[in-house]
């Protein structure tokens, strides 16, 4: 099992960002630590320490706006009523401003790896983004968490912005390698409702900067990315071997997760199948009662058959067809023959011996892709 921990509040709400994340005071902040610690402590009576847990992820927002005596609760109450398997991967993500000062505790605290959202190397780029960090910022981040032992970090990078030259993502992408970093997440820019970006640009259907520009991006930090090393091992993941985020990994081959904290999502193994639920979104509600759900229900078989298909596709190494058939006592080809087929002849996937993988040209059309699986 992995856990996923929600931390819904960063210092400000940057322009394109449709997280359930925003500003809070010490007192809210407080009540949200105790709300999470009474959900971490109340699922463990009902999962217990049957299950060992491979992963620990604390997301956001921004956890690193909790202070580390807060972070350490939390954790704590995690390692004390769950099985934390001694090799799992536990990573916490950061702000290069927020985490000023905390690192050497948090390594200390038992997290071995650090997702540091940088974006970008340009002050114009950050600013139009509405990003309160500096590059400098950053880099005094990234070195404080060499020194503070974090062996593994991962660095959030985007492309697609208006008005990023191929110069100006280039000398992104460089920069980010040239520290060293293992892992690197590199997400276009899309226009969310509800942010300050959508109010700017309304309705657009894909990148501002258009489809055409925004493709040719992505493929030069997939070729920049390569010829420095990284494995492309996700459609917008980069890892130096043996780097591969394990939980993302786990995420998108479904193994099963717990998650806490507001709006959380969960996908555990039940009697009945697998059960899916989310937590309520309302902070207040939340602050009231955190084992609120907002939704809730059991997969079908067909529901899982789909989700292992489209989220194994992300991933480069594709559908694990034997594994699929070991799972579901059905090959994927008996299923989706004529799908299959058909996306073959179109160049937009490949079956190989064991795995149904997305061509360059699929990852192009992913949706489209994706979409022919959902029956
Ligand atoms: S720091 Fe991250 S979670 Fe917070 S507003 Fe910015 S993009 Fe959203």
């Amino acid at each position: 099992m992995e856990i996923y921990v929600h931390i819904p509040f960063c210092v400000k709400k940057c322009n394109y960002c449709d997280f359930l994340s925003g500003p809070a005071d010490e007192r809210v902040r407080q009540l949200y630590v105790d709300a999470l610690i009474k959900e971490i402590e109340g699922h463990s009576r009902k999962i217990g320490r049957n299950q060992q847990v491979s992963t620990v992820y604390f997301g956001g927002g921004t956890p690193s706006v909790l202070d580390v005596g807060q972070i350490q609760s939390i954790f704590g109450a995690i390692s004390s009523n769950y099985s934390i398997k001694p090799d799992a991967e536990i990573t916490i993500e950061v702000n290069p401003q927020s985490a000023k000062g905390k690192l050497l505790e948090i390594r200390k605290t038992g997290f071995n790896r650090l997702s540091i959202g940088l974006q970008s190397i340009h002050k114009s780029e950050l600013e139009y983004l509405g990003r309160i960090h500096s590059f400098d910022d950053f880099l005094e981040c990234f070195i404080d968490a060499r020194a503070s032992g974090f062996r593994n970090i991962n660095v959030d990078i985007m492309t697609a912005i208006p008005g990023q030259t191929d110069r100006m993502l280039t000398e992104t992408v460089e920069r980010v390698c040239e520290m060293g970093c293992e892992h690197i997440s590199a997400y276009s820019l899309m226009i969310e409702r509800g942010t300050p970006f959508y109010e700017q640009f309304g309705d657009t259907d894909g990148p501002v900067v258009g489809e055409e520009t925004e493709r040719r991006l992505y493929w030069m930090t997939v070729d920049l990315l390569k010829e420095k090393g990284y494995k492309h091992y996700e459609i917008s993941n980069f890892a130096k071997p043996g780097f591969e985020s394990r939980h993302n990994v786990g995420y998108w081959k479904r193994v099963p997760y717990l998650g806490l904290g507001l709006g959380a999502s969960s996908c555990l193994e039940t009697a009945d199948g697998d059960e899916r639920s989310r937590n309520t979104t309302s902070l207040q509600t939340y602050l009231a009662d955190p084992f609120t759900k907002e939704e809730s229900n059991i997969l079908s078989r067909n529901e899982m058959i789909e989700e292992t298909v489209y989220l194994g596709l992300r991933m480069m190494d594709g559908v694990d067809t034997d594994d699929f058939e070991k799972r579901f006592g059905v090959t994927l080809r008996s299923l989706y023959s004529d799908v299959i087929d058909d996306l073959v002849a179109q160049g937009l996937v490949y079956e190989g011996s064991g795995s149904l993988s997305l061509s360059d040209l699929g990852i192009d059309y992913g949706n489209h892709v994706f979409a022919k699986f959902l029956k």
